[in-house]
């Protein structure tokens, strides 16, 4: 199964794909990640999206399907992906149609995640994330705490903010969302494809929640 997560940043994408890839056992595919992966790194990919990623911007199209193309033809992607943060644009949605359709594959459904918008802000500013690349594991020092303070509680590696979670450039990225991504939701609906769900702290409803009501959603839909 192939599924897609929508959503402006921090709206809790990365938390719920990863207990949805491990419930289902599908891979992750974040392309925020690769591209940190690579400025981490230092490659010359790593160069690039650095340039984009630091300003709030989006990373070129034909950059960013490049890598999406090439992590859907690795072995573990071939029963399907949770894609996390791809596609972005109208382009990148047309060309993922065009890499699945080559495969007898296609897009089985897309979550939408909304989150009011102060309440996005206040969660980019208290997030942390694990410094270490194989965990990744992300924190709110307010409503979820690592247990000492700037450690992992997983792999005890050094919490850390991310470039791009600076409020300046949060600003950014949320205006290339509802100028550039958010055209998706409407692209998707008009394929009968798209589940909304809201993620806030106003109705109890965090990411775990949320993950959880789309796992019931998939059964309902006889998926899984
Ligand atoms: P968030 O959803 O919190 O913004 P991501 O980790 O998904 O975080 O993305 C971080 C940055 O990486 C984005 O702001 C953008 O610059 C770049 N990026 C990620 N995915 C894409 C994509 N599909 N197209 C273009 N740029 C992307």
């Amino acid at each position: 199964m192939n599924i897609i997560m929508l959503g402006a940043p921090g709206t809790g994408k990365g938390t719920i794909s990863a207990i949805l890839s491990e419930k289902l056992g599908i891979p992750q595919v974040s392309t925020g990640d690769i591209f940190r992966k690579n400025i981490k790194e230092g490659t010359e990919l790593g160069k690039l999206a650095d340039s984009y990623i630091s300003k709030g911007q989006l990373v070129p199209d034909e950059v960013t399907v490049k890598i999406v193309e090439d992590r859907l033809n690795q072995e573990d992607a071939q029963n399907g992906v949770i894609l996390d943060g791809f596609p972005r644009t109208i382009v990148q949605a047309d060309k993922l149609k065009e890499i699945l359709e080559t495969k007898g594959k296609k897009v089985d459904i897309t979550i939408n995640l909304t989150t009011p918008e102060e309440e996005i802000i206040e969660r980019i500013v208290n997030r942390r994330v694990c410094s270490n690349q194989e965990c990744k594991t992300v924190y709110n020092i307010v409503l979820n705490p690592p247990k000492v303070e700037g450690i992992c509680d997983k792999c005890g590696c050094e919490l850390i903010t991310r470039k791009d979670d600076k409020i300046e450039t949060v600003k950014n990225r949320l205006e290339q969302y509802f100028e550039t991504t958010s055209p998706l939701v409407e692209y998707y609906e008009k394929e009968g494809i798209l589940f909304s769900a809201v993620v806030s702290k106003s109705i109890n409803k965090l990411g775990p929640d949320v993950a959880k009501d789309i796992l019931e959603h998939l059964k309902s839909m006889k998926t899984i």
